[in-house]
């Protein structure tokens, strides 16, 4: 079925989406969301499993994030910390290791600090990392490569190549070290507070109350089960089909599907070759994240394993009924079976031997075509190569996305930044061609008729 001309059509109701929809829709323009899913929220996703309501995604937010924390800011919502940990476990050298938390932030300290020390230097402006080219000479060296020329065999080297797989949530033989002095730059240099940023501060009401606040702010109309299968253009408008055959078109659209997820629409006219190659390429993000439920109540822990474990990291989060709530990462889903306590047991045993796992819940990100990856993180070679590419316009079709954004690329800071800009390049498209329908439709809706 064919639907009238909108303004812009938004593709995906991840953090992106919402906020590029809130955005041009409160300039007065007619703004349409499709979504595959039959939620919003995208790679963020609150659901009651195991006794509660655990984010299934994306989770911590930071006050050195200023996109998320504004908006946090502005509807209200506060944020709680999560438990300090009073005991740690680690793998080093071979063997495991029981100790405070604090000796155990101080071995990753000891490597790290000397690791990201040159990070201002080839990001001095983070949230334009491409404003200059210095990065260009290390873009294609990757962390592995680069750990492993700085430290020898040992403690530290294991201490650190776990720590990077668990911040890329993948192998490090492709990260790109760009990617990781990104990451601290933003931080300005600090690796500690990096650290903080990734895994201490939840919202209060999760993630999903911020999703509901934007969309709820937003006069945008919203389409469920909608999963575009193609794009074109013909220079005057863009018609956004579904795979059910329902179109919708717009003066212009956004596009905010995570890369894995382009790669499965056709584009008219097709994609030039270093935007469809990067969006083949992916990210190195491709690993696994597991709640689970612990018999009794332990201490709150941390434990980092060996860089190619299938889970590398837990960390305790909550108490309930006498039981603990833990969450786990690895760096590759296709290693474990996340469904599977047993195997998730078998894990933290190598570790915390007398933790008992009595349930699990989580979701393959990665299986997910609609995802294809977790939070994304490049590959060497991507920043100098693909990200320019990934960023610009296509004819009358505007990108966006965590995948994509300039600052906090991977966070729903990136989403949130990089759906501001998005509205921003969209509105001024708009400005230059004719007359918006927004105002058409403002006029409609005064006559008493609902928004699509
Ligand atoms: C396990 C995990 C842990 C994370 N932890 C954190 C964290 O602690 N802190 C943090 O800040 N970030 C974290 N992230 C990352 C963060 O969640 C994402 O970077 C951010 O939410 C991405 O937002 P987005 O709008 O760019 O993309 P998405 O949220 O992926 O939104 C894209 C939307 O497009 C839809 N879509 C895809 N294909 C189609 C199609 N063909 N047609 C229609 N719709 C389509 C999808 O269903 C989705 O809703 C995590 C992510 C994961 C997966």
């Amino acid at each position: 079925m064919e639907h009238e001309l909108y303004d812009v059509v938004v593709v995906g109701a991840g953090f992106a989406g919402l906020t590029a929809a809130r955005e041009l829709s409160r300039q007065g323009l007619a703004v349409h969301i499709v979504e595959a899913r039959d939620r919003i929220g995208g790679r963020t996703w609150l659901d009651r499993r195991l006794g509660r309501e655990l984010e299934i995604g994306g989770t911590w937010v930071h006050w050195t994030q200023p996109y998320v924390w504004a908006e946090l800011k502005r509807y209200g919502l506060d944020t709680t910390p999560s438990p300090e940990p009073e005991r740690a476990f680690w793998w080093a050298g071979g063997r495991s290791h029981e100790g405070g938390p604090d000796e155990l932030l101080e071995l990753i300290g000891q490597a790290n600090g000397e690791f990201v020390q040159d990070s201002r230097k080839y990001f001095p402006e983070p949230f334009r990392p491409l404003a200059r080219d210095d990065f260009k000479a290390i873009d294609d060296v990757s962390v592995q490569d680069r750990i492993r020329e700085q430290f020898p065999a040992g403690a530290h080297r294991d201490i650190l190549e776990s720590f990077w797989a668990l911040n890329f949530n993948g192998p490090l033989e492709n990260a790109a070290l760009t990617q990781a002095f990104r990451w601290v730059a933003l931080t300005n240099g600090d690796w500690a507070v990096n650290f903080e940023a990734c895994a201490t501060y939840k919202i209060v009401g999760g993630t999903a109350a911020l999703a509901a606040a934007i969309l709820a702010d937003s006069r945008a109309s919203i389409e469920h089960g909608f999963t575009v299968e193609a794009i074109s253009d013909d220079t005057a408008s863009v018609a956004v089909r579904g795979a059910d055959g329902r179109t919708v078109r717009g003066r212009t659209a956004i596009v905010t599907v995570p890369l894995p997820a382009l790669k499965a629409v056709a584009f008219e006219p097709l994609l030039p070759a270093a935007k469809a190659e990067g969006a083949s390429l992916g990210q190195v993000s491709q690993g696994a994240k597991v709640w689970f439920r612990l018999r009794g109540e332990h201490a709150p822990f941390v434990a980092l394993g060996g860089a190619d474990w299938p889970l590398n990291f837990f960390q305790v989060e909550y108490t309930l009924d006498g039981d603990t709530i833990a969450v786990g990462f690895g760096p590759d889903s296709s290693k474990i079976d996340v469904d599977d306590p047993a195997a998730v047991q078998a894990q933290l045993a190598r570790l915390v031997p007398e933790a008992e796992v009595l349930a699990v819940a989580s979701h393959n990100w990665v299986d997910d075509p609609l995802s294809g990856e977790t939070w994304p993180m490049h590959r060497t070679g991507y920043l100098s190569t693909y990200l320019p590419a990934m960023q610009a316009a296509h004819g009358r079709v505007l990108f966006a996305g965590s995948d994509i954004a300039n600052g906090w690329g991977g966070f729903i800071d990136g989403a949130i930044e990089s759906g501001m800009e998005a509205a921003n390049d969209a509105a001024s498209m708009l400005a230059t061609g004719r007359m918006a329908v927004g105002c058409m439709q403002t006029r409609k809706m005064a006559d008493g008729r609902s928004r699509a």
